[in-house]
């Protein structure tokens, strides 16, 4: 299990990102959301779309993610 951040992407307040902790893409402690402990980066995302709507994992620290698609 890995803690999981939101972040705004650009100026676009409805455009969010997720990252996982260590990510050396995750912006500082201000600018960041705490989504919560996950397994997988798949359950991070769909805690932030619920939450923000358009969300995408990171393509750094959330391959895994991607590669399932
Ligand atoms: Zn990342």
């Amino acid at each position: 299990m890995k803690k999981h951040y939101s972040i705004s992407k650009g100026s676009k307040e409805d455009q969010h990102e997720v990252h996982t902790e260590g990510c050396k893409y995750l912006p500082d402690v201000f600018n960041r959301e705490y989504l919560g402990y996950y397994s997988t980066p798949q359950e991070a995302v769909d805690e932030a779309n619920l939450r923000h709507g358009s969300t995408q994992g990171c393509g750094y620290c959330c391959t895994e993610y991607k590669d399932e698609m």
